[in-house]
């Protein structure tokens, strides 16, 4: 794989206290930089501003009015940045923010501004693109028109965009299962699947879990985009993102989507 976007999650980047994972932080940034030094192309998409904004202002409940979550967001991301920035720095590598909306898909123009941008980065050598959604920008969690509806799919969309090879979904668990293995202890990881069915989706807990967004639901949706556009995409526990290289050195971790 030669292009590569990883996408990393709320539960893998925050602790319960609000704070980064700067451990977390580190190792990524480690990772993404080895596999730009050894000419890969790397494409960051991450989670984790509210969360991070939540630390800084000193909240320990997440806000529940919209117009509140996209302030802490707005305050979070800077945050989130600049982790990302100093932990880069560590192995001569920057971080370009790439805050997007829907209108990257929905409008030409767009289009076009935004694979200009990956493109002038990509060619930098040493510049790790980091993306998030434009949370001022995107109305409600509801919408549908404006949002993408989560991170999950939104690294699907990168990943078509740019035409990677692989999709790396970091979680806080090892994998796909058969049940949640939150609730069904003794749930078994399945290796590989081949396509998004509803005997699949059932076993995410269906449609409308966790209100249709988040958990497994949506990583399914995006696996759904990937198996569309003949792409792969590979599940796998982030809580040591060196798990990334040990993905391209080809070692059997994760589920696998093909
Ligand atoms: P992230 O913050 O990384 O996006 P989420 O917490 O939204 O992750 O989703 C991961 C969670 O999905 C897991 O911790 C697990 O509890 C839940 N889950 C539900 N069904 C499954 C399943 N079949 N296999 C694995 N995890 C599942």
């Amino acid at each position: 794989a030669d292009r590569i976007v990883v996408k990393i999650g709320t539960s893998t980047l925050i602790r319960h206290n609000s704070q980064a994972n700067l451990q977390v932080i580190k190792q990524l940034a480690y990772a993404l930089s080895t596999l730009r030094k050894a000419g890969k192309d790397v494409v960051l998409v991450s989670s984790g501003a509210i969360g991070v904004g939540m630390g800084v202002l000193g909240l320990n409940q997440r806000p529940h009015k919209v117009s509140e979550q996209q302030a802490v967001a707005s305050i979070g991301q800077t945050e989130l940045m600049q982790l990302y920035s100093k932990a880069l720095q560590e192995y001569g590598m920057v971080a370009a923010q790439m805050l997007l909306t829907r209108d990257v898909t929905d409008y030409p123009e767009s289009h076009t501004n935004v694979m200009n941008t990956f493109q002038e980065l990509l060619a930098l050598p040493n510049a790790i693109p980091i993306i998030n959604e434009n949370d001022s920008v995107t109305v409600t969690e509801m919408d549908h028109h404006t949002k993408f509806g989560d991170n999950d799919q939104l690294s699907a969309i990168v990943a078509n965009l740019i035409d990677a090879d692989l999709l790396i979904m970091l979680s806080d668990i090892d994998g796909f299962y058969n049940a949640n293995p939150l609730k069904v202890p003794n749930a078994k990881l399945i290796d590989q699947v081949h396509a998004i069915d509803p005997d699949i989706i059932e076993l995410a807990g269906g449609h409308g879990s966790k209100f249709g967004t988040g958990g497994m639901t949506t990583k399914l949706k995006a696996a759904k985009m990937i198996l569309k556009h003949h792409q792969e995409m590979i599940l796998a526990n982030g809580k040591e993102p060196s798990i990334i290289l040990n993905i391209l050195a080809g070692d059997d971790v994760g589920t696998l989507f093909t």
